[in-house]
């Protein structure tokens, strides 16, 4: 007991917002599967965050989740808070959790603009902010926000998720030069289409259409996102990268 416990505060610590399913949960399971301590963080989904837990308890392989809603940083400041008090540091934060919303720009209102923005962008700002003080202590540490293909081309009646992806870049290329001289790196990962929940609105025609636009003529699975973010993590010398995985959707 004794000896898990301490091998626990040895390995890298690993927080994932938005990791109760999609492409989150898929970097929770393959990162947990690798002795990260892994906190998983959810806002409503409570069940499929537990049911993680359970699967992965069944392999002997124990992760702690914590229910905050990222857009309010004063939940942000509760997640850390719990991560340092369990584990002592934050060695990995991943920016993952995101809303999507598709609506013409003259439609959209300021709830719902403000809600995307929030959701999207500003949790990146307040959890980044957070999570620092630990890693700029240690002098070391590795960000990978999680953008969109979207934040790199722009698309229609997506104009505020496209925005909030757009400036999750800015932030990751500025935020490298800032924090480079501190040992941290940060990183984003701009994904094409992903098989998610994120787009269960669209039709089987509607994803055959999309499929037919991308030159490996499929569409990708949030393993292919979680086999970046761990090379992103053992990586030393990249930083400020926006990474598209899309199959060649976007070059
Ligand atoms: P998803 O299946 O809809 O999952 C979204 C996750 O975000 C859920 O775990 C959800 O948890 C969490 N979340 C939402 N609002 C939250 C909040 N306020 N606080 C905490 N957690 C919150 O979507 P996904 O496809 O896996 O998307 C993951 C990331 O990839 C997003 O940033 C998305 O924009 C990006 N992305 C996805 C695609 C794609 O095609 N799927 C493409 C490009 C980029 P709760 O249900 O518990 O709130």
């Amino acid at each position: 007991m004794e000896e898990n416990r301490e091998k626990n505060i040895m390995n890298k610590t690993v927080i994932v917002t938005g990791g109760s399913r999609g492409i989150g949960a898929e970097i929770v399971k393959s990162l947990a599967k690798e002795n990260y301590n892994v906190v998983l963080n959810y806002n409503k989904s409570e069940e499929e965050a537990n049911k993680i837990k359970e699967e992965l308890l069944k392999e002997n392989i124990q992760i702690e989740i914590f229910k905050a809603d990222i857009s309010k940083r004063e939940q942000v400041k509760k997640l850390i808070e719990y991560t340092i008090q369990k584990y002592k540091t934050i060695d990995v934060l991943i920016n993952n959790a995101g809303i999507s919303k598709e609506k013409l720009f003259t439609s959209i209102t300021d709830e719902e603009w403000n809600e995307i923005i929030n959701v999207n962008l500003n949790s990146v700002f307040y959890c980044t902010q957070e999570a620092l003080s630990s890693m700029i202590n240690k002098k070391s540490g590795c960000i990978i926000n999680i953008s969109s293909i979207w934040g790199l081309t722009g698309a229609s009646c997506e104009v505020a998720y496209s925005t909030a992806k757009a400036g999750i870049n800015g932030l990751t290329k500025s935020l490298a030069k800032e924090l480079g001289p501190s040992n941290i790196r940060v990183n984003a990962i701009a994904p094409g289409i992903i098989d998610t929940k994120m787009n269960d609105y669209l039709t089987k025609e509607e994803k055959e259409n999309i499929k037919e636009q991308i030159p490996l003529n499929k569409i990708g699975k949030s393993i292919d996102i979680a086999k970046c973010i761990k090379w992103l993590i053992e990586d030393e010398y990249t930083t400020g990268q926006i990474i598209s995985i899309n199959g060649g959707w976007y070059i």
